[in-house]
């Protein structure tokens, strides 16, 4: 595997790679790397010739009260994973020449970032978009693989890719859980013990929201009630939100007529983790 840190390096290999008719397919990440995101990357190993994974947090998605200088850190034990995969490339920028002093143009998705996570992280989506439109200019592939762990985040991706004409392909993939049931994520690096234990109220809320609608059940309210109270049950949560909408557009539901997104965001102590199913009419 190839580490490369500058941009214009990254350049030339993508150049180099698609000159000799190779595909190349590509995975943003944040680090601290776990089963979700090597779901992501041994998909783009079996599918592409060529597989690029970038590791940078990116500093504009986070708001100053947000957990920007807490989130974890792992990159030597991330190369080590790496290694074993088969990635060819792993793209690890600074942040000073992916943001240059004078740096000041962003690109932002409208309608669908008004919405879960958009209400309660007002960077988070523009510095998502920015983040995910300079890396995949600069890695150049033909599919970019994202986990459905972020849904919200897919779906604004999605979009960005449509309204830009851009050339690339988004491959969305299932979200990968521990055998409790809680959803992989770096943040979970950061939960006690404890913590732990009571993060997996989120999983546990969606299955019995499933449960809920497998009965017969069709109201968005007495399914909402009976998630909080199933989360609430658990000491040390804070809900953020708890959103049964639409899988696209994101629009709130009362009635459970097709398939929704039931969608959490819980803080459990200070971290903040989000979790989401599809549930529909059976
Ligand atoms: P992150 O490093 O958290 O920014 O995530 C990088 C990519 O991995 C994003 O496309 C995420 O949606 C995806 N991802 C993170 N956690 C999971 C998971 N548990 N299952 C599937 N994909 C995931």
């Amino acid at each position: 595997m190839k580490i490369i840190t500058s941009i214009e390096e990254m350049k030339k290999w993508s150049r180099l790679t698609r000159s000799r008719g190779k595909t190349i397919g590509f995975v943003a990440t944040m680090g601290c790397l776990h089963e979700g995101h090597l779901s992501l990357i041994k998909t783009s190993i079996a599918k592409c010739d060529t597989t690029a994974v970038s590791i940078f947090v990116n500093p504009t998605q986070f708001s100053p009260n947000e957990d920007f200088d807490s989130y974890p850190k792992c990159i030597e034990s991330d190369k080590q994973i790496l290694q074993t995969t088969g990635t060819d490339i792993l793209f690890n920028p600074n942040q000073k020449d992916l943001y240059p002093e004078k740096f000041q143009t962003f690109v932002t998705v409208e309608d669908k970032t008004n919405y879960l996570c958009g209400t309660s992280r007002p960077r988070f989506f523009r510095g998502v978009t920015t983040i995910v439109l300079k890396l995949i200019n600069i890695t150049d592939p033909h599919i970019a693989y994202f986990g459905e762990k972020d849904w919200q985040q897919l779906e604004v991706i999605r979009t960005m890719v449509h309204d830009l004409n851009m050339d690339v392909s988004i491959v969305g993939k299932p979200i990968v859980r521990d055998k409790d049931g809680l959803a992989m994520s770096s943040r979970n690096c950061n939960l006690s013990k404890s913590e732990k234990n009571s993060a997996r109220v989120l999983s546990q809320a969606l299955e019995s929201a499933q449960a809920l609608v497998i009965q017969g059940e069709r109201s968005v309210e007495n399914i909402r009630t009976e998630i909080r109270k199933t989360i609430e049950q658990k000491q040390g949560t804070k809900i953020d939100y708890i959103s049964v909408c639409d899988p696209e557009s994101f629009t709130e539901q009362t009635e459970i007529n097709s398939k929704v997104l039931v969608a959490l965001a819980v803080r459990i102590g200070s971290t903040r983790l989000i979790d989401n199913r599809i549930i529909g009419k059976i």
